[in-house]
């Protein structure tokens, strides 16, 4: 019978990456997987097939071979396939046990497993950003049971031996020619069985705690900035390493102020015969309470901005702050007192004739 081409049984391109042909493989093993076929013979051929393409096509050598040479080329290297499930089990195991759950050896439940990620949000101002925060919060968590060490066993007492796999963890099956080996349905794969279960924990090893903690919130964080707290997340399994605890910092919008990166952003309004004759007015700075003067030059036209340097927010990763971006909004009277118009109209007598005179120039 003429020989499938690996990457037509795996169904990824000829320039499929190292993931791509692992996830493929993976699709195609669960497909036919013989827990889910029983005594499905082209399931099996299927399930074979797909390990053998897997095993040449995730090796560079045999790949480069096999890519060049075809399935002939492979001869020469001594490749020969697979004799039967039990062959693929303990060839992939890593494979089968990410996805099902259980591996060759022992089931994945004895092993050591890392503690889950916390994640707590938090919201504070602006104000707080730039001067930095420490606040005490609660939150729930898991962590390992101190009355049986996390064992999940009441202390004293010892675990059996699990009767259907004598300890092993796994039960092989016969089906027709092949073996197979799965996890012990009695214990899980754990190979013991706990008969008096810790009474603080249920068995489980773990229990739940409310947890005090003091947050330092740096001077400079952003909206979106994350405070990483190594093992402050929930207790690990079996042993595994705590977990860690995120702080997503939420800043609040500001009423007067917008940031962008270090710097801040604002607008100043000021009336029009401040921009002409120049002035000199207080605004706000953040982390300042009597504000700060700022001089309005003679002859200020709308919507420039002036920029004060250092003060803008914190850098968190350098030792200096952001400028403080000023634009100037140049107001334009809506109603005028008698007096104002009086004057306003001599002022423009004045503007006309200066424009009389340059548009006499101008043509000349
Ligand atoms: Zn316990
Ligand atoms: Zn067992």
């Amino acid at each position: 019978m003429e020989k499938r081409d690996y990457y037509e049984t795996l169904n990824v391109s000829q320039d499929a990456g190292d993931e791509d042909i692992k996830r493929a493989y993976r699709k195609q093993a669960m497909m036919y997987h013989p827990d889910r076929n029983q005594g499905d013979k082209e399931a099996e051929e299927r399930f074979k097939d797909a390990a053998e393409a897997y095993e040449v096509l995730r090796d560079s050598q045999k790949r480069q071979i096999y890519d060049q040479y075809g399935h002939e080329g492979l001869q020469g290297t001594g490749f020969s396939g697979f004799r039967g499930f039990e062959d693929i089990f303990s060839s992939f195991g890593d494979v089968f046990e990410d996805f099902f759950g259980f591996g060759t050896r022992r089931g994945k439940r004895e092993r050591a497993r890392k503690g889950n990620d916390l994640r707590y949000d938090m919201n504070i101002t602006l104000e707080e950003a730039f001067s930095g925060k420490e606040e005490e919060v609660s939150f729930k968590k898991w962590e390992s049971c101190g009355t049986c060490d996390g064992s999940g066993i009441t202390p004293g007492s010892e675990p059996q031996v699990c009767g259907t796999c004598q300890g092993s963890g796994n039960v092989v099956r016969s089906q027709g020619f092949f073996q197979i080996k799965t996890s012990c349905p009695t214990c899980h794969g754990q190979g013991r069985i706990i008969t008096a279960p810790c009474k603080e924990c249920r068995g489980n090893g773990r229990i739940k705690v409310e947890k005090k903690l003091t947050l330092k919130i740096p001077p400079g964080v952003d909206n979106g900035s994350q405070l990483r707290l190594r093992g402050e997340g929930e207790s690990g399994e079996r042993g595994g390493p705590p977990g860690d605890l995120f702080v997503v910092i939420h800043v609040q919008e500001h009423a007067f102020f917008s940031r962008e990166g270090d710097h801040l952003l604002c607008e100043v309004p000021i009336s029009f015969h401040q921009a002409a004759l120049g002035d000199t007015i207080k605004i706000p700075v953040i982390g300042q309470d009597e504000g700060q003067e700022l001089k309005i030059p003679q002859g200020t036209q709308p919507d420039i901005i002036l920029s004060l340097p250092s003060m803008g927010m914190p850098s968190i990763s350098r030792n200096q702050r952001g400028e403080l971006f000023v634009k100037i909004i140049v107001k334009i009277p809506k109603k005028l007192k008698k007096r104002q118009r009086e004057l306003l109209e001599e002022f423009a007598k004045t503007e006309e004739s200066t424009r009389k005179k340059s548009r006499i120039f101008g043509s000349g």
